[in-house]
């Protein structure tokens, strides 16, 4: 039997998949931005929350599935922010409390700053205070972990490992005063030894960044996210939350409402 969130309550030939959104920095006129691209304009973020809104979507956490399993995962989807950079409190904060939505941030529990994107010529920039992490996690922001120090885990020691992932988990819940319940791999950096350390640790949930299954709950510790970046537009975001986007020929019916073969 399959091991893992079920599907029972999606229909048969549906490819109807929770969408996992990968995003990791908020930036407005105040921020130093890098080469990366790996932020999204406060306004444009705004747009993406208030699409969301208008349209009956609710952001859920993997706490949720946790607790809820067999929740409908319709019109749902799952925010995620990596790293925990500074802008996820001062501008991530105050949208999601906006528009009373939920995230899940993952955090790097040993370093302070982007030292792994300074070392790649990328501008320093801190990381959230453990004041203001404790503050959204006590919101119901899902604190998650993603290493002690920002590593590729498929290139280190088996010891480094269990040290990064599980070191980590303890690192966020004495944080948070709450279970860990999903963990992301830095650098999208897997094998199958990395994620026998992640179940090993006692995380439920893992999110890759683009690598495993199309359809969400078939393996729920390499779980594929949809990168939002700062050339999505308002029209490729709305398919990349239908549920649809990894099959295209579905989205057309998902926005139309008419059932295709
Ligand atoms: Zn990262």
């Amino acid at each position: 039997m399959q091991k893992g969130y079920n599907k029972l309550n999606l229909k048969k030939d549906n490819k109807y998949s929770l969408p996992v959104l990968l995003y990791h920095r908020i930036v407005n006129k105040q921020s130093v931005i890098g080469k990366h691209k790996i932020y999204v304009k406060e306004k444009d973020f705004e747009n993406q929350l208030l699409y969301l809104k208008n349209n009956g979507y609710e952001t859920i956490t993997f706490y949720d599935l946790q607790k809820n399993p067999s929740v409908d995962l319709t019109k749902k989807v799952i925010i995620t922010f990596d790293d925990g950079y500074e802008d996820n409190y001062r501008l991530l904060f105050p949208l999601l409390k906006k528009y009373n939505f939920k995230a899940v941030i993952y955090l790097v529990t040993k370093i302070n700053f982007n030292a792994w994107g300074v070392r790649e010529g990328e501008p320093r920039v801190n990381m959230m205070t453990d004041v203001q992490k404790k503050e959204m996690s006590d919101y119901g922001i899902e604190m998650g972990g993603h290493t002690q120090t920002h590593l590729d885990l498929s290139k280190c020691s088996e010891s480094e490992k269990i040290k990064e992932i599980k070191g980590c988990k303890e690192d966020v819940e004495k944080l948070t005063n709450k279970t860990a319940v999903s963990f992301a791999y830095p650098f999208g950096g897997i094998n199958e030894e990395v994620k026998r350390i992640t179940k090993e640790a006692g995380y439920t949930f893992a999110v890759s960044t683009n690598t495993g299954p199309k359809e969400f709950g078939l393996d729920n510790f390499q779980i594929r996210r949809i990168e939002i970046t700062p050339k999505t537009s308002l029209r490729s975001f709305k398919n990349k939350v239908s549920g649809y986007y990894f099959y295209p020929s579905f989205i057309k019916s998902f926005f139309t409402g008419k059932q295709t073969k």
